[in-house]
């Protein structure tokens, strides 16, 4: 296990852990559920942490992380279902959960 991420919001947490996810990067967010409700930061000592169970994939964790962060940056993309705006890091539309490419 290696910590790979961590941040006071568990929503950018759970975007840094989506990015693993797609690499099929195994990890885990320890302290997900210690900030209050969606946008709420936790205290330092409980931010939200994104571990990777196999430390050999820490620094291609960090490097994934790294460029989703760096994506923030891209134009923002309109839900096809809902219009709402959501940032180019998000896969899924923040209000309806809709997916960025319709599915
Ligand atoms: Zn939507």
């Amino acid at each position: 296990m290696e910590l790979v991420y961590t941040h006071p919001s568990h929503l950018v947490v759970a975007q840094a852990r989506h990015a693993l996810e797609r690499l099929a990067i195994p990890c885990v967010v320890h302290n997900e559920y210690a900030a209050g409700a969606a946008g709420e930061l936790a205290p330092i000592d409980t931010w939200p942490e994104l571990w990777v169970t196999r430390s050999r994939d820490a620094e291609r964790a960090r490097l994934a992380i790294e460029r989703a962060q760096a994506a923030i940056e891209e134009a923002d993309w309109r839900c096809p279902r809902c219009a709402s705006e959501s940032p180019a890091t998000f896969e899924f539309c923040w209000h309806c959960g809709q997916g960025r490419s319709g599915g």
